[in-house]
């Protein structure tokens, strides 16, 4: 039996925290078995088995219906692209969204791609932006010169014969400022049932860079998180930090902290 290492990322991990996962039989693991019954006292490690990560183990799992050689080449492939047609495998098997790689970096902006865990509520998670974001500023080299604006906009959404102001609505509150072309954004979206029901939330920070009024402008860094669509009774909660930054240890290292000050393991004490 071979060792817990991850026969995606490596990782040698305790036997409980993964999977040793089974695929269907190939040439390989039939030669095994016949070996096996023909040799008393033969051992060794399944050839269609792998372990496989707490990370990585429900992707595994997820093409357990494939050989393992398929599987293999299913999630390496989709570690190489961060956004794979599930198809372009050419072997039929899905991967599944929880392989799709964690960090990428974006062709045409050179910026870092990264969803990192976390476990924060959203309007925590929105207070917790407006504090980090001179921080983030300097990491970046760029001044932390202007008062940011702070403007706040409700949307009314009459439906089913329900008006102003008991029917759903949106909250907006954005924090802005703008100068020398540099533009950052906090901001908190909210999608509200009624007044005590949300349905759902994003909040986001984006800092940016416009050359002139009238071109686009370019995204020097964006940190968001949204909550899934909630039913009621159930907490706000992002699951998901969303990052871009420019590919510069720094920056990745400041943005890290903050992802980790915003799981309960860590934030609690
Ligand atoms: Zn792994």
């Amino acid at each position: 039996m071979k060792p817990p290492i991850c026969e995606i990322c490596n990782l040698r991990f305790d036997p409980s925290e993964g999977a040793l996962v089974s695929f269907v039989d190939d040439s390989r693991s039939r030669a095994f078995a016949e070996r096996a019954l023909a040799e008393p006292g033969f051992v060794g490690h399944r050839p269609n088995t792998g372990w496989f990560c707490g990370g990585h183990s429900e992707g595994a799992r997820a093409l357990s219906s494939g050989t393992r050689g398929e599987a293999l080449a299913a999630l390496r492939s989709s570690l190489a692209d961060p956004d794979p047609d599930p198809d372009a495998n050419g072997n039929g098997l899905r991967v599944p969204p929880v392989f799709r790689r964690q960090r990428s970096t974006d062709a045409e902006t050179g910026l870092v791609e990264v969803n990192r865990p976390v476990d924060v509520d959203v309007f925590e998670l929105h207070e917790r932006l407006r504090v980090f974001r001179p921080a983030l500023l300097a990491a970046l080299g760029l001044p932390d010169e202007v008062a940011l604006e702070t403007r706040t906009k409700r949307t009314w959404n009459p439906m089913d014969g329900a008006r102003e102001p008991d029917c759903p609505y949106s909250d907006r509150v954005t924090d802005e400022g703008k100068v020398d072309g540099l533009e950052q954004v906090v901001e908190l979206d909210s999608n509200w049932w009624s007044r005590h029901s949300l349905s759902n939330a994003s909040a986001r920070l984006d800092i940016m860079r416009r050359p002139s009024p009238n071109e686009w402008a370019t995204r020097i860094c964006s940190i968001s998180g949204s909550t899934a669509h909630l039913r009621r009774g159930e907490e706000p909660v992002v699951q998901t930090l969303r990052v871009k930054h420019p590919d510069d240890p720094a920056v990745e290292q400041l943005i890290a902290g903050f992802a980790a000050g915003l799981s309960p393991d860590t934030s609690a004490s």
